[in-house]
């Protein structure tokens, strides 16, 4: 089996607040998959719920045929799934190389190759030379590849992306990009992508999963998805129907 990750008919309410409904998707082992929808569509709800920031109410997860619902955070981390967040949680007050091998310490010690490899990974983002700087010096988005350097150095299998592009400079966004690429590329780490930027899902991922009102509306081949005029008909807030 290809699937590295299932999601099998989750459902995650808050109160009275349907967020994720009935959602199912798969992820191939290596791809890189988008995941878009209109505001409030559940999408980062679904990325929570599958990093174990919540549970679901019903439904299950598995990663690699494992189950991984239940799971708190810490341990859907050590069993392979990184993730980056909308606003970058970085430690502002440990440098950017510190920041780097924090996911070491907390798996029981920096070992001795680490602090290369943090190296070599802050190199390939563009952020060798900002090294010994406070992360709190970094822009946002430089933050935003710091939070993606450091999820790759845990060597994940899967890396949530919830909103990597909102406000960055689109020189970083260049480099996000490019090292988004690479990283599936030579890592053969699948990553799953929410965000409102089409043009960089169209370029990034292969495959696009739609949401609105917390179900799965679409899937398909991202162009295909992309020029679906139910598709443009959600974002415009017209009443609409998958097939
Ligand atoms: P998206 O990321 O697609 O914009 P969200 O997952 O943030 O969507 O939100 C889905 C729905 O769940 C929205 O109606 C939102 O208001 C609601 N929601 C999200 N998080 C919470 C929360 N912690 N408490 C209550 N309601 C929430
Ligand atoms: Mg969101």
């Amino acid at each position: 089996m290809a699937e590295l990750l299932q999601v099998i008919e989750v459902e995650k309410h808050f109160g009275g607040v349907m967020a994720v409904h009935g959602m199912s998707l798969a992820i191939e082992a290596g791809t890189i998959v988008g995941l878009i929808g209109p505001n409030g569509a559940g999408k980062s709800t679904l990325i929570n719920t599958i990093n174990g920031v919540y549970q679901p109410d019903s439904g299950q997860i598995y990663l690699g045929g494992q189950r991984i619902d239940g799971l708190p955070p810490y341990k859907v981390a050590h069993m392979g799934v990184g993730r980056t967040f909308q606003v970058p949680r970085v430690f502002r007050r440990l440098t950017v190389l510190e920041n780097m091998v924090t996911p070491m310490i907390h798996r029981g010690g920096l070992g001795l190759g680490d602090r290369r490899r943090a190296m070599e990974l802050l190199e390939f983002v563009g952020l060798a030379d900002k090294a010994h700087q406070y992360a709190g010096e970094l822009s946002g988005g430089q933050q935003k590849l710091l939070e993606f350097a450091r999820a790759v150095m845990a060597e994940p299998r899967l890396i949530l992306m919830d909103e990597p592009f909102n406000g960055v400079h689109p020189v970083i966004k260049e480099q996000l990009i490019e090292s988004i690429r690479q990283v599936n590329a030579t890592q053969g780490t699948s990553i799953l992508i929410a965000s409102h930027d089409t043009p960089v899902i169209a370029e990034l991922c292969s495959r696009t999963i739609v949401m609105h009102l917390g179900e799965k509306f679409l899937e398909g081949p991202t162009r295909e998805v992309l020029n679906d005029e139910r598709v443009v008909d959600i974002y415009l807030g017209a009443p609409a129907h998958a097939a």
